[in-house]
């Protein structure tokens, strides 16, 4: 993903990814909670919070 990283001291709120994702849309301003896709797969975004899990 391009850009900077953001910083670990001082985290901004809601998903950290959303200064650099093309995808973010107002839902992201909200920290995304934890989607667990399998043993060791979890993964934090709101474009598959609502997906019917397998
Ligand atoms: S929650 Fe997903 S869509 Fe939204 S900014 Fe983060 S990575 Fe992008």
């Amino acid at each position: 993903m391009p850009g900077q990283p953001p910083s670990l001291l001082a985290p901004p709120s809601g998903c950290r990814f959303a200064e650099r994702c093309p995808l973010r849309f107002a839902r992201c301003a909200d920290d995304p909670e934890a989607i667990i896709l399998g043993d060791r797969h979890r993964v934090r975004c709101w474009l598959l919070a609502d997906r019917e899990t397998p």
